[in-house]
């Protein structure tokens, strides 16, 4: 690949060769990209189940098999199981049980639990219902515990623990037609019959290894950054050292977003450490910071809707919506070049606004131009993150091999203040694998280049399965109508209607990266879902309805409208250097992270939803 044109636009102002950096983002992608896939990985079952093992709870928990009905059941006990939950409550729903393999609420904040794991999105706009719960996050970007202890107070205040079923592995649903009934079976021997199932898996949940040779063989310490072993290190999830580190060589592999929080912990610890890295990610500034009480006492009423839809549409360059006082701003409202205000104003819509910046005085731009500023100013913004690399990193081989050549939203965008520093210390090392990875594990450690790295232990920061069918990564299959696998459904890939609802799984719906628009706050998303959910059960249970089924028509037109943009999206992002985002830099998976989304920014698909709820007809649903 390569971008030999040359730009339109005047770039004799820019202290970078644009051509030339792009020509070096399109070599450093082909030179990663797996001719595996996805299939490079290896599937955490068999010899390798202990490394899923829940280090939270006491071992030998045992209860009797539950053999009951219950109105709803939501599978999942993170923010969409909770949201679900808070919205079916607020719309009147006594009898609500929660299923959840993790031994608590949470979600991805009860499994990760590294050292540093932080929330890399305001906390601000990520925080769910914080005006319900009347409560402020202590501070701008909050860390694990926190966020874990907010999703345990949601799950009190809304009596989410009533009858809730923890340490339990759904492994079937089934839709009885004789009774208009699902049937959920469990790893606990449960049949539980259910009115209606609401599905909230997660997205990166079921933690994945490298299928690199040997893995199998290392005999030292060894477990997956999503379930830290603290029996081992010492320290705790909130970054108190790790004493027992203090006498070991460790090794990492992985530099993805949680490497990141979790390097500068191990740095410090480790009587050595060694990070294998096989593609840097981008790190910029991330300068959190106290909550402000000042800030606090300005908020009104209605502020947190307003920023978590403000960030959306800042995400995609547009302008925040809303006055404070709630009226909508309307573009023709602002005056000549004026811009509405970025209250987040983070590395995250930084992007964006550099683009306006760029854009200020040209209103009559052509859409190729257009493009090319938006190029530009990606461009720009990455070399600002490269300059601040050599600008942290003392030794100047290791500062190259730290800066990410590629578009910022290729990958998870890092920020972090301690990461590069973290390489000043004489007793970490950068192992660069130059895109290639780890060569080999042995008994003893890591091989890369032919030479053999010895370890104590051995931490797998290699991230979470994307891209297998909807099913596989839940851990079970859903039988609708007719005996039809939703497997089988969705193999070729998702089929919904407005990401919800699918035709032969009447009752069943589906929270999450189901044919719903992408955005980077994803529990914004999850509560719009939510609250759209308990909309559509409300009427249903007023109405005594039977059952509430997506129509044929309304799924078939739902696919249609979103492919056309889900594949626009897909195609830029195989330009990107491989992972999770972009099947690894393949095409053609149907149940990869981008395909068949909705496309558009989150902003419009919300709307949208709640354009039809205004609507008030429920067409596309067939309630009987
Ligand atoms: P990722 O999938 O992002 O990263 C996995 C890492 O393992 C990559 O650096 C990858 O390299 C590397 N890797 C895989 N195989 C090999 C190999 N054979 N040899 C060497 N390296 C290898 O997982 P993470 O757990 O870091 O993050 C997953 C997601 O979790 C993030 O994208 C984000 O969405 C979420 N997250 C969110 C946070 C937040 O603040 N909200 C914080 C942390 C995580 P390569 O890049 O070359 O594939």
């Amino acid at each position: 690949m390569s971008r030999r044109e040359q730009y339109t636009i005047d770039t004799s102002a820019l202290d970078f060769d644009p051509i030339e950096l792009v020509d070096k983002y399109y070599q450093e992608r082909d030179k990663r990209v797996h001719k595996e896939g996805f299939g490079q990985y290896q599937e955490i079952k068999g010899e390798f189940s202990n490394f899923i093992d829940d280090h939270y709870v006491e071992p030998g928990f045992t209860r009797e098999p539950l053999k009951d009905e219950v109105e709803v059941v939501i599978i999942g006990g993170g923010f969409g199981g909770l949201l679900t939950g808070a919205e079916l409550r607020k719309a009147g729903v006594k009898d609500i049980r929660i299923i959840d393999r993790a031994g608590d609420f949470g979600g991805t904040w009860y499994w990760n639990r590294y050292p540093g794991a932080q929330c890399d999105i305001e906390a601000y706009v990520y925080f769910p219902l914080l005006e319900e719960m009347d409560y402020i996050p202590k501070e701008r970007y909050s860390h694990a515990p926190e966020i874990l202890e907010h999703s345990i107070n949601i799950a009190k205040k809304f009596n989410l623990y009533d009858d809730v079923c923890f340490q339990t592995e759904v492994t079937e649903l089934r839709w009885d037609e004789s009774i208009s009934r699902w049937i959920i079976y469990t790893n606990r021997g449960d049949e539980i019959k259910a009115h209606y199932v609401a599905m909230s898996n997660g997205l990166l949940t079921k933690p994945k290894l490298p299928g690199i040779p040997g893995i199998d063989k290392y005999k030292g310490h060894t477990f997956h950054t999503s379930r830290w072993d603290f029996a081992y290190t010492k320290g705790s999830p909130g970054g108190d050292l790790m004493t027992g580190l203090a006498d070991k060589r460790v090794g990492i592999i992985g530099t993805g977003a949680t490497a990141i929080q979790c390097i500068p912990h191990l740095g410090e610890a480790a009587k050595e450490l060694f990070v294998f890295q096989r593609t840097p990610s981008s790190v910029d500034v991330r300068k959190n910071a106290p909550t402000s009480p000042e800030w606090i006492a300005r908020l009104q009423p209605g502020w947190h809707k307003k920023r978590m839809e403000d960030f959306d549409i800042l995400l995609t360059g547009g302008l925040p919506s809303k006055k404070d006082d709630g009226s909508i701003i309307h573009k023709s409202d602002l005056k000549k070049n004026e811009t509405n205000k970025d209250e987040v104003s983070d590395g995250w819509t930084d992007v964006a606004n550099s683009e306006k910046k760029l854009t200020k005085d040209k209103p009559k731009l052509s859409k190729e131009q257009k493009k090319e500023i938006r190029e530009i100013a990606d461009l720009t913004k990455m070399e600002e993150i490269r300059n601040r690399v050599s600008g942290i990193v003392e030794d100047e081989e290791t500062a190259e091999a730290l800066k990410a050549y590629y578009w910022q939203f290729c990958k998870r965008p890092c920020f972090h203040d301690e990461y590069l520093q973290t390489y000043n210390r004489p007793n970490v090392h950068l192992i660069d694998t130059h895109g290639q990875g780890v060569e080999e594990i042995t008994e003893k450690g890591v091989v890369i280049d032919g030479k053999e790295y010895e370890l104590d232990c051995l931490i797998f920061a290699t991230g979470f399965e994307v891209g297998s069918n909807y099913t596989s990564m839940a851990g079970y299959d859903v039988i609708g109508r007719d005996g039809q696998s939703l497997k089988q459904k969705w193999d070729e890939g998702l089929s919904t209607f407005h990401g919800l609802f699918s035709k032969g799984f009447p009752n069943c719906f589906f929270l999450g990266f189901t044919q719903t628009a992408l955005t980077a706050s994803f529990t914004h998303m999850l509560g719009e879902q939510a609250h759209h959910l308990a909309y559509v059960m409300k009427h249903s249970m007023e109405n005594d309805a039977t059952t509430v089924e997506a129509t044929q028509q309304a799924e078939d037109d739902w696919v249609e409208s979103i492919k056309a943009k889900s594949a626009a999206i897909e195609r830029q992002y195989i330009q990107c250097t491989p992972g999770y985002y972009n099947n690894e830099g393949h095409t053609g998976n149907n149940n990869g992270f981008l395909s068949g989304q909705y496309g558009g920014s989150g902003a419009e698909f919300f709307k949208l939803l709640s354009d039809w709820r205004d609507e008030g007809s429920l067409d596309g649903l067939e309630i009987k």
